[in-house]
């Protein structure tokens, strides 16, 4: 059948494929009113200590609660997002809504909180971008210090030299930059010269592999070196179990972030069970996010 069509003209071959673009336009679709219907939720990750196992931080990550569909990850729908460019008022709702709720731990726990929240490289170029984060950080009465700003390897399809002037002005503004899910993108280890990176995020993808690839935990130890060498803070995301966890420590792996610790938890949840006066938990520090 597609053979008597021609040549040049698109077939679906693959009806599972028709049915993923049916879906992701319907999911557009419902994208558009999604912020107004306030269908979207912030969770929160501890970061931990490897070390003292105690609470260093928190990464917030995006939830939307869909009317028909339910509870969305946002592999589901951040694509769909940057390709709209719905996510430049989702970020800012990101931005806003991590900072409200920094704030509110804050004045409860009397010390400032660490909040990191994942930047798209959509973001990166809007040049007003560090004008609102700053704008924001006033309003909530954030210490800049406390607040990361997560980007990924994604930024060198951009224009890299107005990706990186976007960094210095968030490093000017006191904030600290996160390179999310190193190594795994467009990785070129001489940009590492050029970007004011505060922390290293070592992605899941080497950790799964501890214990089982000695590959992997080649590329764990040298990244956390690496990171060493370069003043940079390290933290492994993505960890499930005692024997990575020993292994990142032995190795000097500052944080972790995983479910061996914590999953995401909706903020009501880390309210109650680790802001909670009455409850005895590992403790919370909250470091600046700044390099060491
Ligand atoms: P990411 O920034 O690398 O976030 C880490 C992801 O790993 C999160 O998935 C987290 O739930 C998951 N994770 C953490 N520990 C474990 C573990 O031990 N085991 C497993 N299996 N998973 C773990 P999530 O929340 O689904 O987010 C996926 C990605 O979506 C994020 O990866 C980030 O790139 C993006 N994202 C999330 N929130 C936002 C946002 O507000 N804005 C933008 N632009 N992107 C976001
Ligand atoms: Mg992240
Ligand atoms: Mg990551
Ligand atoms: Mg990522």
């Amino acid at each position: 059948e597609a053979k008597e069509q021609g040549k040049g003209r698109f077939i679906f071959y693959d009806d599972s494929l028709k049915e993923d673009i049916d879906e992701n336009m319907s999911l557009t679709n419902d994208l558009y009113s999604a912020l107004e219907n306030n269908e979207f939720e912030l969770v929160y990750q501890p970061q931990v200590d490897a070390t003292s196992q105690q609470i260093n931080g928190f990464e917030a990550l995006i939830r939307w609660h869909h009317p028909d569909r339910g509870l969305l990850s946002p592999a589901k729908f951040i694509p769909l997002a940057e390709q709209t460019g719905l996510i430049i008022p989702i970020g800012e709702w990101v931005i806003r809504t991590a900072m409200a709720q920094q704030k509110k731990w804050q004045e409860r726990i009397g010390k400032a909180v660490r909040m990191s929240v994942n930047l798209s490289t959509k973001q990166l170029k809007m040049v007003d971008l560090v004008d609102f984060i700053e704008r924001a950080r006033l309003e909530f009465e954030i210490d800049p210090a406390y607040f990361e700003l997560e980007i990924t390897e994604s930024i060198f399809m951009a224009d890299t030299t107005q990706i990186l002037d976007q960094l210095e002005r968030i490093k000017k503004i006191g904030m600290a930059v996160a390179i999310d899910d190193f190594g795994t993108e467009y990785a070129s280890l001489s940009y590492l010269k050029k970007l004011p990176l505060d922390r290293i995020k070592i992605p899941k993808t080497f950790i799964d592999g501890i214990g089982n690839n000695e590959k992997d935990e080649a590329i764990i130890v040298s990244i956390i070196i690496l990171a060493i060498k370069l003043g940079c803070n390290t933290i492994a995301e993505g960890v499930e179990d005692e024997q990575q966890l020993i292994f990142l420590k032995q190795h000097g792996c500052a944080e972790i972030q995983g479910y061996y610790f914590y999953h995401p938890m909706q903020a009501q949840k880390i309210e109650h069970e680790l802001l909670n006066p009455n409850k005895k938990t590992n403790g919370l520090i909250c470091l600046p996010a700044h390099k060491i």
